[in-house]
C-alpha cells in the first residue's frame, strides 16, 4: 500500500510503499478514503509530541470502511464506514475510562498518527473501541475533518453551558472557527463571529453567524459586551493575545473555552472572574460516540466543512498548504478508494 510517513523529526512527508497492516485481535483494518490534515499533524511532523517513535504515518481525522475484523471485534463488520479521530484508543481500566472519559485515559490513550500509525495511508489498523459510524449522507471527505475539528467545535459546545438563545462567540473563522460558527448557529444560539477584517463579515454571515465583529477595527471586548455578555467564547484561534482580548466581553457565568493550541500565555484578571462568576476552560475534541454524535447533527443540520482535496501522493505539499494558514478550510487528502 501507499503511504504518506515521516522518517524522522523534522524530517519531510515522503510517500512510500508499505505492507498492508494485519489488525490484531481487537483491532479493524480500515480501507482509508479520506484523511484530513489538522495542525496537530505538526506534532508528528515536527517531533513535538514527547516520546514520538519514526517512522510514523501521520493523520488523525480518518473516514473510510471496513475491511477486515480482529477475531474479538463484536458489533461492527466489514463494508461499515467508519471513522477516527483524536480518541484512537483507550485502556479502559484506569479511573478516567471508568468514568468514561476515555479521551482523558490516563494509562494507554492511543492517538493514531502519533501513538500509531494513522489515516494518511491506503490502510490503517484502529482498536474497534474508536470508531464512529458515518451517517450514508455524508461522502468520506465531508465526514474526516469532522472526526477532530468536527467534534472538538461540536462537543466543546454542547457542553459549554451555553442555552438556546443565549450569546455565543467563535473567535476565529479558520478551520475550527468556519465549524463552530455553523455549528453555534444551528445549535440555536445568538452567534456572533469574531475575526480580523472587514472581508470576512460575508463570509461570517454566510456560515450562520448573527452579528459579526471585525477586532481589527473594533474592541471585542466590547462590543460583546453591548451585545449583553457572551455565555460562551469558543476560542479557536492560537493567539494568547487574542484570547486575552476577548475576556471582558464574557457576561455573567460567561465561559471562554480554549480549543486553539496557544504558545503565548492568556492573561486572565482574578476580578474579571470573581466579580461575574466567569472561567477560562480547555476542551479536547470527544469519544469515539461524540464524533457519531457530531457527524449525526452534520447530516440533519447541513453543517458541513469547506476542504480543499489533495490526493494522497501530494500530502507534502497538502501539510505546507494547511501550515500556511492560507487554506480554505480544511486539506483532506483522498486515496481514490
Ligand atoms: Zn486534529
Ligand atoms: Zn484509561
Amino acid at each position: 500500500m501507499r503511504a504518506a510517513q515521516v522518517t524522522s523529526a523534522k524530517g519531510a512527508i515522503q510517500v512510500v510503499e508499505r505492507d498492508v497492516p494485519e489488525p490484531d485481535p481487537n483491532q479493524v483494518r480500515m480501507k482509508v478514503q479520506a484523511s484530513g490534515i489538522c495542525h496537530s499533524d505538526s506534532l508528528t511532523k515536527e517531533g513535538l509530541w514527547p516520546g514520538i517513535r519514526y517512522p510514523r504515518v501521520p493523520g488523525h481525522e480518518v473516514a473510510g470502511v471496513i475491511d477486515a475484523l480482529g477475531t474479538a471485534v463484536a458489533g461492527w463488520k466489514v463494508g461499515d464506514r467508519v471513522g477516527v479521530g483524536w480518541h484512537g484508543g483507550h485502556c479502559g481500566h484506569c479511573d478516567s475510562c471508568r468514568r468514561g472519559r476515555f479521551v482523558l485515559c490516563q494509562v494507554a490513550g492511543q492517538i493514531p498518527g502519533i501513538t500509531y500509525d494513522g489515516g494518511h495511508a491506503e490502510y490503517m489498523v484502529v482498536p474497534a473501541v474508536a470508531l464512529a459510524r458515518i451517517p450514508d449522507s455524508l461522502t468520506a471527505a465531508e465526514a474526516a475533518p469532522l472526526m477532530c475539528a468536527g467534534v472538538t467545535t461540536f462537543n466543546s459546545l454542547r457542553h459549554a453551558g451555553a442555552q438556546p438563545g443565549d450569546l455565543v462567540a467563535v473567535l476565529g473563522i479558520g478551520g475550527l472557527g468556519h465549524l463552530g460558527v455553523q455549528f453555534a448557529a444551528k445549535a440555536g444560539f445568538r452567534t456572533v463571529a469574531i475575526a480580523r477584517g472587514k472581508d470576512k463579515e460575508a463570509l461570517a454571515r454566510k456560515l450562520g453567524a448573527h452579528h459579526y465583529i471585525d477586532s481589527q477595527a473594533q474592541d471585542p471586548a466590547e462590543e460583546l459586551k453591548r451585545l449583553g455578555g457572551a455565555r460562551v467564547v469558543l476560542a479557536t484561534v492560537t493567539s494568547g493575545k487574542a484570547m486575552t482580548a476577548v475576556l471582558g466581553g464574557l457576561g455573567i457565568d460567561g465561559k471562554l473555552v480554549v480549543l486553539g493550541a496557544a504558545h503565548e500565555a492568556l492573561e486572565v484578571p482574578a476580578l474579571l472572574l470573581i466579580g461575574g462568576r466567569r472561567s477560562v476552560a480547555g476542551w479536547p475534541s470527544g469519544n469515539a460516540i461524540d464524533s457519531q454524535d457530531t457527524m449525526a447533527f452534520s447530516e440533519m443540520t447541513g453543517v458541513r466543512s469547506t476542504n480543499e482535496l489533495f490526493p494522497l501522493e501530494r500530502a507534502a505539499e497538502a501539510y505546507d498548504r494547511m501550515m500556511s494558514g492560507q487554506a480554505r478550510f480544511r486539506v483532506v487528502l483522498t486515496t481514490g478508494a
